[in-house]
């Protein structure tokens, strides 16, 4: 077991103790700084794995914090902590990821413990730490595997497709998700390999599928990082002709990012991906970094709508704005409006009623092995109200706004 040290720097005492007393029962070892100036000298001489850093302090703020940190490269993974507004908190955030900080979450204070223990636990080191060349260990011992995501087409109520996402049963960690290792290999070139059996796993299954008589579309990760191999495009095309999947199926997932500054490079590999006709998502669409610039600048077939604002278009009247502006302006942009994160039903009529084109998330199905998707694919759909409503969101009703 390693260590896990937690430094909190915070001027409000009361919350301080509050996480310490927490973190302590997460089994952290804690130390509290209350200024500036202990707080530099605790990073330096204690080296903490985990920071809860307060945005608003006397004598200095958390952005400026935020810069310092950067700028010494410090690896702690950062839970920023406001009473201010979560807008504030957001675009510190932003700011912190831009620079290359891990930001681990942030706490709208008041916090409640059980919001902060989970926060703690997911990022408790349990024992060594990923090393990216695992990875080439774990395709060869077949530790890889996917999962799929269903899809709707809101027109026909009908599953149109899925969307591939990986997990890695390790040897001596258990399950683990993406978000547990990916940034780790997103920093290596491990990556290229892990996108080169991702999408050989997935046009492989699609052929299966295809041959049994499914014929649905299938959606890929890729990583900025795997941009700058010019040789990506053939890759997969190669990997196409090899399970007899067609080009029009498979579609291309990428989150902008900060690191998409080679605009040129980007430009070249993706306009070959829709030459040679493979779709191109542009995912997490909203939270990223110039996503107007990007979307007109690159040649994208689909917005993937963040979950983040689709899981909060019921309660909140920001984030039902902001998803219906994307859903109006993909459509408009003639992209097709992806909505991801969906939950209820409620929020699925909602989309349909916006001109949501596709729809993903928990209330359709979890993300599934093979296995059980071929008895989810029988057994489901079509949506009888989709079905009904078709895709006419000009002509549709609105009674429920
Ligand atoms: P993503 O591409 O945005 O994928 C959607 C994530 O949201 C998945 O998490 C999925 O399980 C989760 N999700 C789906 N429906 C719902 C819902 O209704 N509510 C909520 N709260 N969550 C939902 P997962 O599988 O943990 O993947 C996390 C991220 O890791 C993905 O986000 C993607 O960016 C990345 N990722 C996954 N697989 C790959 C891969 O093969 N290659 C690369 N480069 N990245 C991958
Ligand atoms: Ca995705
Ligand atoms: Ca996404």
């Amino acid at each position: 077991m390693s260590e896990n040290r937690l430094l909190i720097v915070d001027d409000d005492a009361d919350f301080a103790s509050f996480v310490g007393r927490v973190a302590e029962q997460s089994g952290y070892d804690v130390v509290a700084a209350n200024n500036p100036d202990a707080f530099r000298g605790q990073l330096a001489s204690w080296q903490p794995d985990v920071i809860v850093l307060d945005l608003r302090m006397p004598g200095t703020d958390g952005v400026e914090l935020l810069r310092e940190l950067a700028r010494d490269l410090v690896k702690a993974k950062i839970f920023l902590a406001s009473g201010v507004d979560e807008r504030v908190l957001d675009t510190a955030r932003q700011l912190g990821t831009a620079a290359g900080l891990t930001i681990a979450g942030t706490l709208l204070k008041p916090v409640r413990a059980a919001e902060l223990r989970r926060h703690l636990e997911s990022v408790k080191e349990s024992d060594t730490p990923i090393d990216p060349a695992d990875i080439a260990r774990a395709i060869e011992r077949q530790e890889l595997a996917l999962h799929y995501q269903p899809r709707l087409d809101a027109a026909s109520g009908r599953v149109s497709g899925v969307e591939a996402l990986i997990r890695w049963w390790h040897p001596t960690k258990g399950l683990l998700m993406p978000g547990q290792f990916l940034s780790v290999i997103e920093n290596s070139i491990a990556i290229d390999r892990l996108t080169d059996w991702v999408v050989a796993a997935a046009v492989r299954q699609v052929g299966l599928w295809r041959r049994e008589g499914v014929e649905i579309g299938m959606s890929v990760n890729v990583s900025a990082r795997n941009l700058g191999d010019l040789s990506l495009p053939d890759r997969i095309a190669g990997l196409c002709q090899a399970h007899g999947v067609p080009h029009e199926t498979l579609t291309v997932e990428l989150t902008e990012t900060a690191t998409m500054q080679d605009a040129n490079r980007i430009m070249d590999i993706l306009a070959r991906m829709r030459l040679k006709g493979f779709g191109l998502a542009i995912d997490d669409f909203g939270t990223g970094y110039s996503s107007l610039v990007q979307l007109r600048r690159l040649p994208f077939t689909e917005i993937k709508i963040d979950k983040s604002f689709v899981g909060e278009m019921l309660e909140s009247k920001d984030s039902s704005v902001i998803v219906r502006t994307i859903i109006d302006m993909a459509r408009n942009l003639g992209l097709v409006p992806v909505a991801e994160g969906v939950e209820s039903e409620r929020a699925a009529r909602k989309l349909v009623e916006h001109g949501c084109h596709d729809l993903q998330g928990y209330w359709i199905s979890r993300p599934l092995p093979a296995d059980d998707l071929r008895a989810f694919f029988e057994g489901y759909g079509p949506v009888p109200w989709m079905a009904s409503a078709g895709r006419s969101p000009e002509a549709a009703t609105s009674p429920s706004d």
